[in-house]
């Protein structure tokens, strides 16, 4: 098939909105989900995976959030929402979230899945037909860019991956994800296959790999590498801190640094638009405080221990010349700033909380209040959150209410049906 005429990009997609709060134990607010949004576009992430739209507690988040991108707020960072590739679900989508503007919709593909979760009910051709109609539906119903996603595609057929990736493309989806839904691939596996789905499929390839085996972001980029060489840009799918289902998945920060660092990988293979590094720091502590999961101390780049060196020769060297023991820099990732820990007093806001604490907590990040009714109204924000989040919010969270009060009261607000059998 013809090749594009400019050299394949890779991008990043970031799906910790999606399969971060997906993972057993863990979960985000609606307000933990914006910020994270917000910090994914100031990083110059490609796209966000923001949430579930056929989930109805997640509706008003995803509608203010689709309005933080209207008003250039969260932009240039495309949000898209994640449903199953049934007609059903596009509908309800579209229903819940009538702005939606990006979907992917995704179905399992492989020949363990279709005899062991569909029990046989569903041939390859039904799953192709249940896919191209979502599309179709999804299409008409104006979506504006769509990708299908092939759950299990590792343990799929090459055969059927092509097929279904054909009808997608034929149908209109702008891109077929890949998904190592078990971490099954290695390396050489992944270049293999997304390679031959790029030149046999002609169409912009995902690549959605776990660490079941302790490869996603080295699948990711073998994986990317095969897209690229097949002719085709490739979108990486990455979390924070790596949280996602059982093990987890490929790192944003460690995939970026990978991308970017690793022996002759950036000559050929490019970034499509610029990820600004000197926020992985800020990315990743958020992560971990809202989802309440310590970053391991040897996590690259932004793990304690990650610029961090005690024995004689490497702390000889290191002083010496920082590149004798270190592949980048830690400001580069925006550390070594450092940080401010209240040993004293200390005013902190949460749903009991009265205006004149929460005046001077504002007053010490120089925000101030038209009047006592003002400040009243934004506390009454910051106690919802605090409600949903069981944890103080941190300033950029307290910041962003301030700025934004009735985004922060859609992203707030949930209303859970009336039981008509009670
Ligand atoms: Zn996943």
């Amino acid at each position: 098939m013809a090749k594009k005429e400019q050299t394949p990009k890779i991008y990043l997609l970031d799906v910790t909105n999606r399969d971060g709060v997906q993972t057993a134990k863990l979960g985000l607010s609606k307000l933990e989900k914006t910020m994270i949004n917000i910090y994914l576009n100031e990083m110059g992430v490609f796209q966000s995976e923001f949430g579930f739209p056929t989930t109805r507690h997640e509706a008003r988040y995803l509608e203010a959030n689709l309005e933080l991108a209207e008003t250039g707020v969260l932009k240039p960072i495309r949000l898209e929402g994640w449903i199953r590739a049934i007609v059903g679900d596009v509908k309800t989508a579209f229903k819940f979230v009538p702005n939606i503007k990006h979907l992917n919709l995704s179905i399992s593909t492989s020949e363990q899945m279709l005899k062991g979760k569909f029990r046989g009910k569903k041939s390859e051709d039904d799953i192709i037909k249940e896919m191209t109609d979502a599309v179709d539906a999804a299409k008409a119903l104006g979506a504006e860019s769509i990708g299908v996603n092939a759950e299990d595609a590792s343990r799929t057929d090459l055969s059927f991956l092509v097929k279904f990736g054909l009808a997608a493309r034929e149908h209109g989806a702008a891109r077929l994800r890949y998904c190592d839904t078990l971490g099954y691939d290695n390396p050489f596996t992944i270049y293999d296959t997304l390679k031959a789905l790029a030149e046999n499929v002609d169409i912009p390839l995902e690549v959605h790999c776990h660490s079941d085996l302790g490869m996603a972001v080295a699948n990711s980029l073998a994986g990317a590498k095969g897209a690229v060489d097949g002719g085709q840009d490739a979108y990486i799918n990455t979390t924070i801190n790596g949280i996602g289902e059982r093990a987890g998945n490929a790192d944003l920060v460690a995939t970026v640094l990978a991308l970017t660092k690793s022996k002759g990988f950036a000559k050929k293979y490019q970034l499509g638009n610029p990820i600004k590094l000197a926020v992985a720091a800020k990315i990743a502590e958020f992560a971990s405080y809202a989802f309440d999961v310590p970053i391991p101390i040897n996590q690259p780049g932004v793990g304690a221990n990650a610029f961090a060196h005690a024995s004689g020769i490497h702390a000889d060297g290191v002083l010496k010349d920082p590149e004798n023991y270190e592949l980048y820099s830690y400001k580069e990732l925006g550390r070594g700033t450092p940080k401010f820990v209240e040993t004293g007093r200390e005013i902190i806001s949460g749903q009991y909380s009265g205006v004149a604490g929460f005046k001077h907590l504002m007053g010490k990040m120089n925000v101030s209040f038209a009047s006592r009714d003002e400040a009243g109204d934004i506390l009454e924000l910051v106690r919802y959150a605090n409600v949903q989040s069981h944890k103080p919010l941190v300033e950029d969270e307290l910041l962003f209410i301030a700025k934004y009060p009735l985004i922060a009261q859609k992203v707030l607000t949930q209303t859970p049906l009336v039981l008509e059998t009670m």
